[in-house]
């Protein structure tokens, strides 16, 4: 473990991105009307416009890591609209290191959408590959094949779910001033989930919300934990402590509804809490729904984590 503190310490030391703009913003009583309940909003969306929300806290030690093993640069893999590929490049430019994009989809170009062209703005070189080789990208053979092509490139994978961008993750939990009973967020990867569960109090409870359509939380996440934790026992333990909110993807990864965008902007006019339609909408949506149909006999701390994504969605 001294290895992840000595991570840990670069990673505070390096003041581009101040992880201290992540305020706590307090939903007040009248939003949600719950006897019982105190909500507030962990605003890692303030981190940064582009480097923004969890993004960066799993960018924060791979960003490290590729200094310490004096690496040119960061590979990384995402599709088209990737917050964490615009992530990536816009750290990687502003730390001085170099970034190479895989990006889903050959008949893309740099020039496809704001998202892709900002990256090559940012420095970003963009290879396009096939929807079937992306679908391998995890592949021993094909992760192989990358490394040995860019040597001098640190291979992350997309969305920054490794080990690194998992550990990154627990200082969001680590940075609030009292103890919270629920935390509510929304999962794509994982892992960001994965890092705030091995930071949670025993009884706190994790409440994730796929964006994915028929996706396996916990498959997924016990994926990511099995080489952390170490052993299958273990990583159930930790998982009891999940709730997984499975009908809040509003038709799955990208899509939504009217209903969703009524909700965004009546979010946005009343709390003046801005949410994006990929991630964070539909996840405060079910936090909604839960709070509604939920009675609290004891007095509760609820804790939505912001995790960006508005430059996208
Ligand atoms: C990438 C992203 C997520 C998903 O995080 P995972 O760690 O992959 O589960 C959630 N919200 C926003 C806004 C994102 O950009």
């Amino acid at each position: 473990m001294d290895e992840n503190q000595s991570y840990r310490k670069s990673s505070e030391n390096n003041a581009v991105f101040d992880t201290s703009k992540s305020l706590l913003q307090e939903i007040p009583g009248h939003f949600h009307q719950k006897a019982n309940v105190r909500l507030w909003v962990k605003r890692d969306d303030l981190i940064d416009p582009e480097v923004s929300g969890n993004k960066w806290r799993k960018l924060a030690l791979n960003v490290v890591l590729a200094q310490h093993q004096r690496k040119e640069g960061i590979l990384t893999f995402g599709g088209a609209y990737s917050n964490h590929l615009l992530a990536t490049a816009s750290a990687c430019s502003r730390v001085g290191l170099k970034s190479i994009g895989i990006v889903r989809g050959e008949e893309l170009t740099a020039a496809s959408n704001p998202n892709l062209r900002r990256c090559a703005e940012l420095g970003m070189d963009l290879i396009f590959i096939s929807r079937t080789q992306y679908d391998c990208r995890c592949e021993a053979s094909e992760t192989e094949m990358w490394k040995a092509r860019y040597a001098s490139y640190l291979l992350v994978p997309e969305g920054g779910a490794n080990y690194h961008g998992m550990i990154g993750c627990q200082e969001i939990m680590q940075e609030l001033p009292f103890t919270a009973d629920h935390v509510f967020l929304a999962q794509g990867t994982t892992a960001t989930s994965c890092g705030v569960l091995v930071s949670l109090p025993e009884k706190a409870v994790l409440h994730a919300v796929p964006v994915l359509k028929g996706f396996d939380t916990l498959a997924e996440m016990r994926a990511l934990l099995l080489p952390v934790l170490l052993d299958a026992e273990t990583v159930d333990d930790y998982l009891k402590q999940v709730v997984v909110h499975s009908d809040a993807h509003f038709g799955g990864y990208g899509k939504w509804t009217s209903d969703l965008e009524q909700f965004i902007y009546k979010v946005r006019q009343a709390i003046n809490l801005p949410l994006d339609k990929i991630y964070t909408g539909k996840a405060f949506y079910a936090l909604m729904q839960w709070l509604e149909k939920t009675d609290f006999t004891e007095p509760v701390h609820v804790v939505f984590i912001h995790t960006g994504g508005l430059l996208n969605g």
